[in-house]
């Protein structure tokens, strides 16, 4: 039996007095849930809604983070960092970094393999743009992004490993993947998990789904097989549109 995991990306939004006001909301309404849950505030605001957190159920995600210890990075936030303010859980790989910034696989992998050595628990996302979609190549990119951005890692170190697949013409355009196209990609994912590890490691994965997910369709997308939960952006940061994904209940 797997856990929903249902995480909040709040990218680019809300100044630290308004995320640590929007954490209180959060702790206050959320209390009840059954799931796992979390939300990723900008680097800044980490500390001060690490402060409100405290205590309650809702893990403190990250956006990102560096893929050195520590050096002359400029702009860079590193892993000791993180972990010094109290982050659970790092959001590697997501589609705005490898577009807008140029990560590629082997540098996601350097990430999440420093994560992991780091305890912290990765979201590694992966996902492939319509151009892709529509040319077949779904699996093949997928299956590359899995492979390079999971190599190197222990099955040992599976259990604090999420996979987030968001199609990237789904993110923030309104467009959701149908539950039974997200579904087939979910169960795609498991099986080349299963071809890294082995079917049990495969079965115990979390695999959510992103892109556009919203109240009105999150119950569709979570009631199918291999769709463990979701990372929702742009609904994740009013309390009417995130209350009801985080407090799913199958
Ligand atoms: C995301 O950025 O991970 C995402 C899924 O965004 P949205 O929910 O806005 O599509």
């Amino acid at each position: 039996m797997r856990t929903p995991f249902l995480a909040g990306n709040w990218k680019m939004h809300k100044t630290v007095s308004e995320s640590a006001e929007f954490a209180q909301e959060l702790v206050r309404t959320l209390s009840s849930s059954r799931n796992k849950l979390m939300v990723a505030p900008a680097f800044l605001s980490l500390p001060a809604v690490a402060a409100v957190l405290q205590g309650s159920k809702i893990l403190l995600g990250a956006q990102n983070m560096a893929p050195e210890v520590e050096g002359a990075h400029t702009g860079e936030v590193s892993v000791r960092m993180l972990k010094d303010v109290g982050v659970n859980v790092v959001i590697l790989g997501h589609s705005e970094r490898r577009h807008s910034y140029l990560e590629s696989d082997a540098l996601v992998n350097r990430k999440v393999r420093l994560a992991l050595d780091h305890d912290l628990e990765a979201i590694l996302c992966v996902g492939e743009t319509i151009e892709e979609r529509e040319q077949g190549q779904v699996e093949d990119v997928v299956g590359t992004q899995l492979r390079e951005g999971l190599a190197g890692v222990d099955p040992g170190q599976l259990d604090r490993v999420t996979i987030a697949y968001e199609p990237v013409w789904a993110i923030g355009t309104g467009k959701t993947a149908t539950p039974q196209d997200a579904d087939a990609v979910h169960a795609y994912i498991r099986t080349v998990l299963g071809s890294m590890y082995s079917t049990d490691a495969a079965q115990r994965l979390i695999v959510q789904y992103g892109g556009s997910v919203k109240p009105t369709n999150v119950k569709e997308l979570m009631a199918m097989e291999n769709i463990d939960g979701a990372l929702v952006g742009g609904a994740s940061l009013e309390i009417e549109s995130f209350a009801p994904i985080a407090l799913f209940d199958a």
